[in-house]
């Protein structure tokens, strides 16, 4: 019988704790401290716990991904795969109130690099995960678990090598979760819940323009470095137009009905009033009603005297579903002659729909622990793991449910994430624990 009494939701801000104190810093490529040591504490509280056997894959050394399948009482149903990365960003000990890697639990929150991104979804899973025998509870369909390598980098070690090397791992996967998303945001007394439902897309690319080299007192008409700073001054000038995706008009016409704020969204001005107007959740819509592109990097030249070859500048585009391509035609046409581009990463646009019975499934179960819940779905102005697994046709979602203090000057959220004094509150990890709970349980 599930024995919704015991308390078994009370170890989870210690489970967070102890991943946090799992050094896992990721630079970059070669220069990461690897996955291994949390994954094989993962795997083994798996087998332990759960009595799965899971499957244990290096992409490079150390560089470790734990998959595991808990079967469902109805093996009908198709999967859901609940995804979380294992590898943090690097932090700056001596800018932290705290050491970053210590894993302390004191004044009501864990301390610590991934206290929210996101060695707290990955304790609130298996803490849920790890309940379940001793409750005697089983999911109604199989529930996949995937803690990766190397998110913070791009995924190649992790989630998109999984993908492309061990497809077979997510068959029959219907649906995923992951982070971002599932969080409380309060504006004046109203708690909203935005879940991830859509990603805009990423493009890194490299602009690169060829000219003429030649003494700079013989001056050409050939000049990479003018050919280039001309082109990027274009593309600095222009202004993306509003362009509405289904979930952002969604997010805004729900945030301004919960909240009471008029909204227009018949005209770019009125957009960008409206996402004003919504204060605090206006802001996750703000990069998100349209295309960006930010330049990011300039190289050019070794002497004052020297007209080079060659200048390169560095773009960073982001694309919104359905955008990709008519984006690329505008960069062309803004870069125009003598200016060519080249992808450095590339992850398409995600877009999953809201009117679903995941979304109301994660709906119900946010209503179950906090019945004021206002749920409406979001769209990340950047990028996760779900690009990745969104290739193999799964539609996917950003769930990891927290409750969080109303008063950005108790907490900010949205500063934590990467930042200095990373840390989540203990309740926070607690409520989550029971709504992914209610959630795998049920789904
Ligand atoms: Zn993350």
């Amino acid at each position: 019988m599930d024995d919704l009494t015991d308390d078994w939701s009370g170890g989870v801000a210690e489970l967070c704790a102890a991943l946090i104190r799992i050094d896992t810093t990721n630079r970059g490529p070669g220069d990461a401290v690897g996955e291994r040591v949390a994954a094989e504490v993962v795997a083994a509280m798996l087998g332990d716990e759960v009595g799965v056997e899971p499957a244990v894959l290096e992409s490079a050394p150390r560089r470790t991904n734990v998959v595991a399948r808990i079967p469902g009482q109805d093996p009908s149903l198709g999967a859901l795969l609940v995804h979380g990365h294992l590898d943090v960003v690097p932090a700056a000990a001596a800018d932290w109130s705290v050491p970053p890697f210590a894993g302390e639990i004191r004044d009501g929150y864990v301390w610590g690099r991934g206290a929210v991104d996101m060695k707290d979804m990955c304790a609130c899973v298996l803490s849920v995960v790890g309940s379940w025998r001793r409750r005697g509870v089983a999911p109604r369909r199989d529930i996949v678990l995937a803690f990766v390598a190397d998110e913070e980098t791009g995924g190649d070690l992790g989630a998109k090598w999984l993908v492309e090397k061990h497809p077979e791992l997510f068959d029959g996967c219907a649906a995923a979760i992951g982070e971002s998303g599932g969080f409380s945001v309060t504006v004046d007394g109203v708690r909203l819940y935005p879940i991830g439902s859509a990603e805009r897309g990423t493009m890194h690319m490299r602009l690169r323009a060829t000219g003429r080299a030649g003494h700079a007192s013989r001056p050409n008409p050939d000049n990479a470095v003018v050919t280039l700073v001309s082109a990027l001054a274009r593309v600095a000038a222009h202004r993306w137009p509003v362009q509405l995706t289904p979930t952002v008009r969604e997010f805004l016409t729900r945030a301004g009905a919960a909240l009471d704020v008029p909204v227009d969204l018949d005209t770019d001005d009125g957009v960008d009033a409206t996402v004003a107007r919504l204060g605090r959740i206006g802001v996750l819509a703000a990069a998100t009603v349209r295309n960006s592109t930010t330049l990011t990097g300039l190289t050019a030249g070794s002497a004052v005297n020297v007209i080079p070859s060659v200048a390169e500048a560095l773009l960073d585009t982001r694309v919104l579903p359905g955008a990709p391509d008519e984006v690329l035609a505008t960069v062309d046409e803004l870069l125009g002659p003598g200016v060519t581009r080249t992808f450095i990463t590339r992850g398409d646009p995600v877009q999953s729909p809201f009117d679903s019975e995941w979304f109301d499934a994660m709906t119900a179960a946010l209503l179950a622990e906090d019945p004021d819940a206002v749920v409406l779905p979001y769209c990340l102005g950047g990028g996760t793991d779900a690009k990745a697994f969104t290739a193999l046709g799964i539609p996917t979602y950003g769930f990891g449910p927290l409750r969080l203090p109303a008063d950005p000057a108790v907490y900010d959220h949205r500063a934590m994430a990467h930042g200095v004094d990373e840390r989540v509150p203990v309740d926070a990890l607690r409520f989550g624990a029971r709504v992914l709970d209610h959630f795998l349980r049920t789904v």
